[in-house]
């Protein structure tokens, strides 16, 4: 299995899944635009074989009806009413086969009502998350719909799925994320190294991600929020304590917003 980046738009990746080598077929995660779909296409002879969808914003969703112009493929998605062009609508505890790779869907509502992700445990060597705008490298999605619990346990949900597994997220945002995480935890040496090697990444317009689970369960604040250093900086920002994970998360998510 073979998954390439397409920077696209200002700051996305567009996540192109190649499941067999042996095979020119493929599968497109989330594009919000088709023209870099179908240049990834022509320059690796690859075939489109399906869309796959996260949510419906309009970054992850503006390039389907031209790519089906071209391709008359299978779209699979969540169950939205936003997503009209979805032809297979996927749920919390669907499997879902791409090229004889075998996806598990989980539910991560928060960043929208609607955001599912793909989680393949039996890649190899480490299974697979694409997260789309739910989890980050370093950060996580605007919280546009959900509600503090919802996009806490979500989060939670993918804090506990296997360390070593290889995190996919759909922006280039790490930086920006990291000099947050660093505010709110300044002495962690795990987010100023971290942070060091993103800006030296970005100064060679080398891509950040993907990450790890490890790595974000290390230096991610919005998966620390029982962690004693984040816990102290969210009732230091808010001028009162918080009483459990949820809230912890709020004030992080409010603290980062005006950021
Ligand atoms: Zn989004």
């Amino acid at each position: 299995m073979q998954i390439y980046g397409l920077p696209a738009l200002e700051t996305n990746y567009f996540w192109l899944l190649q499941p067999d080598p042996k095979s020119s077929d493929a599968y497109i995660f989330d594009p919000g635009d088709a023209a870099p779909v179908l240049a990834a296409l022509k320059q690796r002879e690859l075939t489109l074989a399906g869309i796959v969808l996260t949510h419906h914003h309009w970054d992850h969703t503006d390039g389907i009806d031209e790519l089906l112009e071209h391709h008359q493929v299978p779209v699979y998605g969540p169950h939205s009413t936003r997503i009209p062009q979805v032809t297979q609508p996927l749920a919390e505890g669907d499997t879902l086969e791409l090229g004889g790779t075998q996806w598990r869907i989980l539910a991560t509502p928060g960043h929208t009502l609607d955001h599912i992700v793909y989680y393949r445990p039996d890649a190899k060597p480490n299974g697979v998350l694409i997260a789309g705008d739910t989890l980050f490298a370093g950060g996580c999605g605007r919280m546009f719909e959900g509600d503090p619990e919802r996009f806490q346990q979500s989060l939670d949900k993918l804090a506990q799925l296997p360390a070593n597994t290889t995190l996919y997220c759909s922006h280039e945002y790490t930086v920006a994320n990291l000099v947050f995480a660093q505010a709110v935890e300044p002495e962690n040496p795990d987010i100023a190294a971290r942070l060091n090697s993103a800006r030296k990444k970005r100064e060679q317009h080398q891509p950040t991600v993907p990450s790890t689970i490890a790595l974000e369960l290390a230096t991610n604040p919005f998966l620390r929020c029982t962690q004693a250093p984040v816990v102290a900086s969210a009732s230091e920002y808010s001028g009162c304590s918080q009483d459990s994970a949820a809230d912890v998360f709020a004030v992080l998510r409010r603290w980062k917003d005006g950021f």
